[in-house]
């Protein structure tokens, strides 16, 4: 019923996307964020004066619903796009990346096993379908292709860095869509070509919050939903800082994990679905440097001396004056001792990595450093995935739930994001 207020439940990308839809569609989204602030993963922090993303983010020419959500809302002119550089750091040197003289070029790599890298990554630029990638493994699907040496000099780091004991768990159709996304964004076969929003993803993301609010939404900041109340076989409600507010219709957004905490009285079968999904973690540190590190946007790393699968030099993308940014995120699943460790061990790492990466830079050249961690950041997708999930609307009335997984096999993003949560609440209106 048009003008009927109905919960949103955490205000990503995904939450945002699907409150702007509904004040479209005529309806009142009132949005629950325990943050102070919108804009979950994308959301920004004061970094010595700079308002910055915790997390680095970048969009590329296939995001399309990030795309048309700028339109709507009147921001093509704040998009930029960028020829990028891509460069790898193995054997301890510097090595151009992202293009097939660079890997031609490319030294620790064999001919034959170059070729069929250079084939398995182009053959995935050309594939649209990925059912038949659904059920198979990863990790021996690269290998199949490329090749165990291509694997294990330039696959390998990314694999055990990110997932580590949940390696050969991941699905091919997951990783194929994250090649291709990047793939395809080229202005050439020789050039990569990414995207960046004057302002940062804020731009966007501030934007639709005050579209939803100008609609009538409301956002509660600093809400953390306790409990989404269930009576009978319907939902009636939902508890934030203790009071409760009554709904026929709640959407909830946030990471899958926290709904077996908030939601206790779904069925077993549901929580039991809930609960096998797999999460990794990331403790991300963000530098301000007084140099730069590499020209390069995007460094890949294969070092036995670092544990981290590549980090990201962001003003290489989004200039900044002089000051240059750069985020090395470390991954590892939640569940991970490592990930105990307190900020100065990380803080060190990177320090380290980075004078190695280019000894010209010394500790004077480092202005400012700051660790952001978010607990459920990648889910891991294994083959299938999408079997083993429940439907976005759950056998209870009124209930719709989904995170960044429930797009598979796209990878979490913020236009997948925005995407799926648009396309979410047409269907809750129905
Ligand atoms: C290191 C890193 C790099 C990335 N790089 C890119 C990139 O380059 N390009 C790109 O497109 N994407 C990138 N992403 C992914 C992108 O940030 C995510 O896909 C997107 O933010 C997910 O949006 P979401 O709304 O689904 O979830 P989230 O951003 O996780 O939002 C969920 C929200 O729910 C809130 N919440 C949780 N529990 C509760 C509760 N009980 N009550 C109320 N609120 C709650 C959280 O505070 C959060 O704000 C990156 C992510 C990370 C971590």
């Amino acid at each position: 019923m048009s003008g009927e207020r109905i919960a949103v439940i955490g205000a990503g990308p995904m939450g945002l996307g699907v409150a702007y839809q509904l004040v479209q569609q005529g309806y009142v989204p009132v949005i629950f964020e325990s943050d102070d602030r919108v804009g979950g993963m994308t959301a920004t922090f004061d970094f010595g004066a700079l308002d910055i993303e915790r997390y680095y983010h970048f969009h590329c020419i296939s995001d399309s619903a990030f795309l048309d959500m700028l339109k709507e809302l009147h921001l093509e002119e704040k998009m930029h796009w960028v020829e990028t550089c891509m460069g790898y750091y193995y054997q301890g040197k510097l090595q151009e990346w992202g293009n097939p003289l660079a890997l031609l070029r490319f030294s620790g790599l064999g001919m034959v096993a170059k070729f069929r890298y250079g084939l398995h990554a182009f053959l995935c630029t050309k594939r649209t379908d990925w059912k038949p990638l659904d059920h198979i493994e990863a990790t021996g699907w690269i290998k199949r292709w490329a090749g165990n040496e291509a694997y294990d000099v330039l696959w390998s780091k990314l694999f055990e860095y990110k997932f580590y004991e949940y390696d050969q768990e991941l699905s091919a159709a997951w990783i194929w869509s994250r090649i291709r996304r990047i793939g395809r964004s080229r202005s050439n076969l020789f050039h990569e070509k990414l995207g960046y929003l004057e302002g940062g993803s804020s731009t966007l993301l501030q934007s639709m919050k005050s579209f939803i609010e100008r609609g009538g939404g409301e956002f509660l900041l600093c809400s953390s939903v306790e409990r989404v109340n269930i009576t009978g076989s319907s939902v009636d409600g939902v508890y934030a800082g203790g009071k409760f507010y009554p709904f026929n219709k709640i959407v909830s957004t946030i990471p899958l994990p926290y709904i077996l905490e908030i939601i206790p009285d779904l069925p077993a079968d549901l929580r039991q679905a809930f609960s096998s999904v797999k999460n990794i973690a990331v403790v991300c540190v963000i530098v301000k440097l007084k140099k730069q590190v590499t020209s390069n946007f995007w460094l890949n790393v294969n070092d036995p001396a670092m544990d981290i699968p590549g980090l990201v030099e962001y003003t290489n993308l989004r200039p900044l004056g002089d000051q240059h940014i750069v985020y090395v995120p470390f991954y590892m699943p939640g569940e991970h001792p490592k990930y105990q460790d307190n900020d100065e061990i990380f803080l060190k790492k990177v320090a380290s990595y980075l004078k190695a990466i280019n000894p010209v830079i010394t500790d004077e050249d480092f202005i400012r450093m700051h660790v952001s961690r978010y607990r459920f950041a990648q889910p891991v997708c294994g083959p299938g995935y999408l079997d083993t999930l429940p439907p976005a609307h759950l056998p209870v009335n009124g209930l719709w739930v989904a995170d960044t997984s429930y797009y598979y096999p796209e990878d979490r993003g913020i236009s997948e994001g925005i995407g799926y949560g648009r396309e979410l609440a047409k269907k809750v209106v129905q």
